[in-house]
């Protein structure tokens, strides 16, 4: 091939997401496969939102308004915060990218705990910024270090809390020390994809700290407790002249017709929110349990998956289970090859997912 991409894509690896359950049951042949792999809601999509998806079919002939007014002014009230505090984006991985083209770039640092969130470091890379990893303290991020690794050329610092796929997760008191050390050139982002899962004492609502540090922006998404995984919605939320910035590189019809009308209605639906919180407090603590009886080491649990340490290495184990069915996510890439993560699922595929790795172990 002739043609050359810029340097730094040829060190890119393209992220390995969950194995989808479609393609397992095709290989095996069969129909009650479950994953538990990619932090999903396991209740779904809610019914208020399939109906309001149904009839804005009707429309999919036009373009989405860009700018999504009523989603961002619904979002608006929900949270508190003004409209042009917000920007949307496909995923919150588009916001990430976004970022990245907005603030890095080659000669650009961008700091990252070992074991963060994978889409961080492919969407630095992938606009010639310099990565860099600073070593994780028990799995979790070190901000310490990571403040203290700042430099000249450092833009761009992301945070997850809880981080994905360790569970590890930090304090408001932590985040406080860490906000003051960071210079104002500087921006946080914090990434909150699992905040409306978080037990409210103890979890550092990102939001109630926009006032005090401009240069922070807190990124949240619908895919996980909301379950609109499948039609890709996120946002972020920062003061109105960072948010106006971001608006620049904003591709735009970035958010479809049917992921704004699925998000107003998500946020409309309080039961089904409140039955996945229910569901994800019990299942998670029921997984936790099941598997310390096992003897496995877990990293702590939090947001709607647990990563355990398998005895040996987690390929086979991983295999094993996805031969019975069950799909799990292998964590390899982010270099923690003794370690499996699971998804919070429905109590019956959450007793599935425990029968199964007893019979397996
Ligand atoms: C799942 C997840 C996201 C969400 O990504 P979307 O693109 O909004 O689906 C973002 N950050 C972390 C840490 C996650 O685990």
């Amino acid at each position: 091939m002739s043609v050359q991409p810029m340097p730094w894509v040829q060190g890119l690896q393209p992220y390995q997401p969950g194995k989808p359950l479609a393609a397992l049951e095709r290989e095996l042949g069969i129909r009650d496969a479950i994953k538990l792999a990619s932090n999903e809601n396991p209740l779904g999509t809610s019914v208020l939102v399939q109906e309001a998806i149904s009839a804005a079919c009707r429309v999919l002939g036009r373009y989405p308004e860009g700018a999504a007014p009523e989603l961002r002014a619904a979002l608006s009230r929900k949270l508190t915060v003004t409209e042009n505090q917000i920007l949307l984006g496909n995923g919150s991985d588009e916001i990430i990218t976004m970022l990245c083209r907005c603030f890095a770039g080659p000669g650009v640092e961008v700091i990252v705990s070992q074991y963060a969130f994978s889409a961080y470091a492919i969407a630095a890379r992938s606009v010639g910024a310099e990565l860099i990893q600073v070593p994780a303290t028990e799995y979790g991020h070190d901000l310490d270090a990571m403040a203290a690794r700042i430099g000249s050329a450092t833009r761009l610092i992301f945070l997850a809390n809880p981080n994905n796929p360790t569970g590890t997760h930090f304090s408001a008191a932590a985040l406080d020390a860490f906000l003051a050390q960071v210079p104002e050139q500087v921006l946080v982002v914090l990434d909150e994809a699992y905040a409306e899962l978080m037990p409210a004492e103890n979890y550092p609502n990102g939001l109630e700290r926009l006032s005090r540090y401009p240069n922070l922006l807190v990124t949240r998404t619908f895919s996980k407790a909301y379950g609109l995984a499948g039609l890709r919605l996120g946002y972020a939320i920062a003061n109105p002249e960072l948010i106006a910035l971001l608006e620049r590189l904003r591709l735009p019809f970035n958010v479809n017709s049917l992921a704004q009308v699925a998000a107003i209605a998500a946020l409309a639906d309080h039961e089904h929110l409140q039955a996945t919180l229910t569901n994800n407090r019990i299942g998670l603590a029921l997984l936790e349990q099941g598997l310390k009886k096992f003897g496995l080491t877990t990293l702590p649990a939090a947001g709607n998956f647990i990563t355990f340490f398998t005895p040996g290495l987690a390929q086979p184990l991983y295999e094993a289970l996805l031969q019975r069915g069950v799909i799990v996510r292998p964590l390899l890439p982010y270099g923690l090859p003794s370690q499996l993560r699971v998804s919070v699922g429905n109590p019956q595929e959450n007793q599935r997912f425990l029968q199964t790795l007893g019979e397996v172990l």
